[in-house]
Parts: structure tokens; sequence; C-alpha cells
């Protein structure tokens, strides 16, 4: 049997409104709701970022200590992974979070542009944010939104920084950084697998419209997928998708398509190597 196909829903990100979508989460509460749908259609990663009471991107912890509560309550085994990235804040505070020991943070270990602005993770700050991670039991998901980051991951690896085998997320579709490109695609896959070996798990995400095309690549290719409101609002040119479950569905039927399961939580903490936390 081929291997289980592990859905990430990216529930809310830092930019999506109510008014470009009404079902994005904004309240600690909405995300749990909208989290719990998508745990039921599949998804067994919530990659979540908080919002404050203007609805915009903050790290503050305590709203990040609420969720994870609630998630932990409404969706147990639900792998939960919170956001390090750069729109939510600047510098240390972008880690504030990883105390309240999170099964999983996103890491960029490097900067790019972004469609407005420079993407900024400089080195120090990479360096700080993976020994808090270490510190904390959290394991990365590195987010490549460039083929040097892979390299960089592997780096940290080697020297420690990184204490389990990197789990690389390849970004494409974000204007001005990586297009989607399939001959980028393929070798991103050919260097996760020379890098990290030839069964390890790597998963991918595209931006926008581009959202369906990297989940149908990475269900075919054996690699793992990521959905939600985050990156996508639409389920077409014509529709709003109306909920992060909505978007799981899809990546799901695609998973049936290509003959992948789509993981549970329990196979999804396999592959990744993430025990439940007690
Ligand atoms: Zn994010």
């Amino acid at each position: 049997m081929s291997q289980p196909c592990i859905i990430c829903v990216a529930i809310t990100g830092s930019l999506p409104t109510k008014a470009s979508n009404p079902a994005v989460p904004i309240t600690v509460a909405e995300q749990i709701e909208s989290t719990q749908e998508a745990f039921e259609a599949g998804a067994s990663i919530a990659h979540c970022h908080v919002r404050d009471d203007e609805g915009k991107p903050t790290s503050d912890p305590e709203r990040y200590g609420r969720l994870k509560e609630g998630l932990e309550k409404h969706c147990p085994g639900l792998i939960v992974q919170l956001s390090t990235g750069g729109r939510s804040g600047a510098g240390q505070a972008r880690g504030a979070m990883l105390s309240l020991r999170p099964d999983m943070a996103s890491l960029a270990v490097g900067s790019n542009n972004f469609p407005t602005r420079v993407y900024e993770n400089a080195p120090d700050l990479v360096d700080w944010l993976a020994a808090e991670m270490a510190t904390h039991g959290v394991k990365p998901e590195i987010e490549a939104f460039d083929l040097s980051h892979i390299l960089k991951a592997h780096e940290m690896w080697k020297r420690g920084q990184i204490v389990d085998r990197p789990y690389v997320q390849f970004v494409m579709g974000v204007k001005n950084a990586m297009p989607v490109d399939r001959d980028v695609f393929d070798y991103y896959i050919h260097t996760v697998k020379r890098l990290f070996g030839v069964n390890a798990p790597w998963c991918a995400a595209g931006i926008g419209s581009n959202q369906i095309v990297l989940n149908e690549w990475a269900i075919a290719a054996g690699g793992h997928a990521r959905t939600g409101l985050e990156d996508n609002v639409r389920l077409d040119r014509e529709r709003l998708a109306p909920s992060n479950a909505a978007l799981v569905e899809r990546a799901a039927e695609l998973c049936r398509q290509y003959g992948r399961p789509v993981a549970t939580w329990q196979q999804a903490r396999d592959i990744l190597g993430i025990p439940l936390k007690a």
C-alpha cells in the first residue's frame, strides 16, 4: 500500500481577512471550530497564526496558549504547529510562543522577497529560533522558499542545531519568491532525498490557485500536502471556499484519485517522529 498522505491545514495566516472570505477564522473560538471541522475531514497538522482584537497578526503567546489548549481539547491527537513567520512580529518576539511546547513550529532559515517586502530572516535570529525549538522539544518544519533553504536546513542538522531529520515544506507561488515550476519542484525532491535520505518525508504548499496544483504534484510524487485558507481562499474562479474543511476534503479527494490513504493523526505522528506529549 502506498504511504499515507499527511494533510496540513493552514487555517488563518497573516493576510486573509473576513473581507477576502468570511470563512477565515480570526478569533481563537473561530479558529478552534474551523480546525475541528478540518481535523474531522482528514487534516492531521494544523498550521496556526493568531490575530489581535483588530484582526491584525500578532505573536502574542497568551493567544497562542489559548488556541493550543482549545485544539488539544477539541482535536485530540492533532499535530499543532505554530508559526514563527515574520509577518506576525519582529525579532525574538516571533518565537515567544515556543515555550508553550507545541508539537511543531514553522522555521524559515533564510531570506527572500515577498510580494511587497523583504522576508527577512537574519542568521542570528534563525539560530535563536532553532535553539529555542531544540530547548523546548518543538519539531521545526522548514519553510523552503528557495533551494538554498533546503541546503541550509541540512547544514543546521549536521551541526546539531536541528535535532531530528528536517521536515521540509516547499513553498511555491509567492509573488517575487519561487514560482510554481515543475523542474524546480522535481529538483527540490531530488535534493531532499539526497541530503536527508530516500524515505525522508516532505511537503508542498502552493499559493492561491496554485494550491491545488501543488497538492496534486505532492500527492502524486509521494509527498505530503498543505491546504487551508491561509494560502488560498477560493475553491475555483467562481467560488469562495466555504471552510478550511472544504479545502481539506479537496486534498483528500486527490489522495483517493492517486491511491494514497489520508494519514490519521497517529500515522502522521509516526511518519514525522512526534510522540503525543503528556
Ligand atoms: Zn503561516
